[in-house]
């Protein structure tokens, strides 16, 4: 691809080479497709999506819209997309899975579910080898949460502010973020305080953070609890990294509560982190409850519960059931992913291309003022936006203006955090250095004008 001229004359970052063509977009245009969405979508999205791309295509790390232009999915979905749009494996699986056998379920026999739960339970420590699947990442960790406070009598869940756990009832009550805003609350959920290095009242403190939870334990509850549920680096909150010794502690602290710990490993699974396989490795804890989604289908609806067959165990004392939990086109598709995610060593590349790129991130620092905090880990990066560093004021109005300016130059970010103002990057993990350069000269391109 030549190096393109933007609109007002100046010439862009050049986009990587990249050998593929879409098919001729046939369908009826964005206008009307937007017109259409209006009517008959509800959706509660915000400024950014009010124009949105109509993307027609994709390609491993490359979207396409309907006039055949290129996207660099640096979002990856939203961190669904581990091993690239339409991975040929997985499409291949779910195909020849959709030819034989759409749907079954659990309550018959098929080789499609089981390889998956054997396959999945053998990248986990310890006793977590029992598999239960689900269709989303709020049904999982609604399960989760369900078991431990089966398994241990109790109702009391301990969450993090800003954590995201998913839209329905307890899932919402867990996330303290922005739900509260429906007035959704429930018995027994409690937040603690959010460990964040960059804007947490104890910054880096790891310790004094876990206190937090032992308090909300000695004042809030009886002193026993059904659990803890946490992220090993916050997604939608921002890609907030738990402040260092936070989580080993707080695991100590909710055992000898009689609570259990559960990883929610929606976003930070599958290698995306790079330096392990499982966000929760990082830490040194073994949870007791693992929830996945997310990266585990590459984009196909399926989510999963893994756990102990002891605290499995008390699914069996009432009927508990998914109708599409399971299903085998799902975790055919699951199953490519992990063979794919080995065979082309993605955990590495996650590691080695996000390492770079999270320096030549860093790096922008010395450039533009407005970029308060680079952080994460692997290809789970955040860039936090401020109008000083100083004062750390959120940067929100900037960001739209970086995001859409990235957006027309090619380049797909996702945005989050509590106050709306971190640039999130979760690509799928087959980016490369190219993809990566590409994304820091495009970000470089929009603060530079700002
Ligand atoms: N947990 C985490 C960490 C998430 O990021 C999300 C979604 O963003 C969920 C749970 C909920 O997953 P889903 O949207 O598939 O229900």
């Amino acid at each position: 691809t030549a190096t393109r001229i933007h609109e007002n004359g100046n010439e862009l970052p050049e986009m990587p080479f990249f050998d593929y063509t879409p098919a001729p977009y046939k369908g009826p245009p964005a206008s009307d497709i937007l017109k259409r969405r209006k009517e008959y979508l509800s959706t509660s999205l915000g400024p950014l999506y009010t124009n949105p791309l109509n993307l027609v295509e994709g390609k491993m790390q490359y979207l396409f819209d309907e006039k055949g232009r290129r996207y660099l999915d640096a979002f990856g979905g939203i961190a669904t997309v581990s091993c690239g749009h339409c991975h040929p494996d997985v499409v291949e699986a779910a195909v020849n899975q959709t030819k034989l056998l759409q749907h079954t379920t659990v309550l018959y026999l098929n080789h499609a579910i089981v390889d998956f739960a054997e396959t999945l339970a053998s990248k986990f420590p310890g006793e977590l080898k029992v598999v239960f699947f689900t269709n989303s990442g709020t049904e999982a960790n609604e399960l989760a949460l369900l078991m431990a406070r089966l398994y241990t009598g109790c109702n009391d869940i301990i969450s993090i502010r800003n954590g995201y756990h998913g839209n329905a009832a307890a899932t919402m009550a867990a996330t303290a973020q922005f739900f509260h805003k429906f007035n959704v609350v429930q018995v027994g959920i409690h937040h603690a305080l959010n460990p964040d290095p960059y804007r947490g009242v104890f910054g880096s403190d790891g310790l004094k953070y876990a206190k937090d939870v032992q308090n909300i334990i000695d004042y809030g509850t009886c002193g026993q609890v059904a659990g803890f549920i946490g992220e090993a680096i916050q997604g939608v909150g921002g890609i907030i990294e738990m402040a260092p010794g936070y989580l080993p502690a707080v695991y100590s602290i909710i055992k000898k509560a009689g609570g259990l710990y559960i990883a929610d490993e929606v976003q930070s699974g599958f290698g995306r982190t790079g330096s392990h396989f499982w966000g929760f490795e990082a830490h040194g804890v073994v949870p007791d409850i693992v929830t996945l989604a997310k990266g585990i289908g590459n984009g196909a609806p399926i989510g999963a519960v893994v756990t102990t067959p002891e605290i499995a165990e008390v699914l069996t004392r009432r009927y508990y059931f998914s109708t599409f939990g399971g299903n085998p086109v799902c975790t055919a598709s699951g199953l490519a992913v992990l063979r794919v995610i080995e065979k082309e060593k993605l955990q590495q590349n996650a590691f080695l291309v996000g390492s770079y790129l999270k320096d030549r991130l860093a790096s922008l620092m010395e450039k533009h003022e407005i970029i308060g905090d680079v952080r994460g880990r692997g290809m789970m990066l955040g860039v936090e936006l401020v109008k000083d560093r100083e004062s750390k004021t959120p940067a929100i109005h900037e960001l739209q203006q970086i995001f859409e300016e990235m957006k027309d130059m090619g380049v797909l970010v996702g945005t989050g955090g509590f106050h709306e103002n971190v640039l999130r990057i979760t690509p799928p993990l087959c980016f490369t250095r190219e993809d990566a350069d590409f994304l820091v000269d495009v970000m470089d391109y929009t603060m530079s004008k700002m």
